[in-house]
């Protein structure tokens, strides 16, 4: 059967990821949460004190960086390992939601991650989420979803999820860094969040979760053929 590329971008806090990971459970295919990867290198700046306004330091920072994930048994859910270490959990701290999309608006740490990305997806059968996934990392992918949803709307989700993973953070705190994420995600030179001028736009604020992996699902089998 034919296997495909499916990207899904979007604004923070849409629910790119968890749809992300439920489409390719689906379909039986991979999922790569590129976001995971931006805030992995984020923790590692953070913990060893790298002077991010420092090129040369950067690039040097990156080359220790070995990003890979693995299967969870305990969660069923493929984990983000920094150097051999799991940090699924230390990656979505407040700490580095301030600071991650300064990290990612860097362009040598971007050519590291989209070229990881790209190796991932050579085969097909892949479901990315990220910011440029349809327009820089897989710009042929055969489906390309961009999901929007109202910003108030993304905040309360995103403090439930948070507060589920037993991670402490306000709504209003929340509120500030999805608005500052955006800006800083939108605004930045090197492969700023833009939809595809053929991505589908898909607008979640006031559709279930199933809905939209549903919607998205039937998407891709149309497009694979079954
Ligand atoms: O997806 P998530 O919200 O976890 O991503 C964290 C940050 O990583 C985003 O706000 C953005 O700055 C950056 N990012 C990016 N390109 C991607 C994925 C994430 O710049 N493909």
């Amino acid at each position: 059967m034919k296997t495909i590329v499916i990207a899904i971008d979007g604004y923070s806090g849409t629910g790119k990821s968890s749809t992300a990971r439920e489409v390719a459970r689906q379909l039986g295919y991979v999922y790569v949460d590129s976001g995971a990867m931006y805030r992995a290198v984020t923790l590692y700046m953070g913990e060893n004190g790298i002077d991010i306004r420092d090129e040369e330091e950067v690039k040097r920072a990156l080359e220790k960086i070995e990003l890979t994930f693995a299967l969870n048994p305990s969660t069923g859910r493929s984990h983000i390992h920094l150097n051999g270490k799991d940090v699924e959990k230390e990656i979505r701290t407040p700490n580095v939601s301030q600071l991650v999309s300064q990290i990612a608006a860097i362009p040598e740490v971007r050519r590291k991650m989209v070229a990881q990305q790209q190796a991932y997806g050579s085969q097909g059968g892949i479901v990315m989420d990220g910011r440029d996934i349809a327009t820089v990392v897989f710009p042929r992918a055969e489906l390309k979803i961009f999901m929007i949803a109202d910003v108030a709307e993304r905040a309360r989700r995103r403090e439930k999820e948070l507060n589920e993973a037993g991670i402490l953070a306000d709504y209003k705190s929340i509120l500030a860094n999805l608005n500052e994420r955006d800006r800083l995600d939108t605004s930045r030179e090197d492969s700023p969040l833009q939809m595809a001028s053929d991505a589908i736009e898909l607008d979640t604020t006031s559709i279930t979760f199933d809905q939209q992996v549903h919607q998205i699902v039937g998407m891709a089998r149309k497009r694979i053929g079954c």
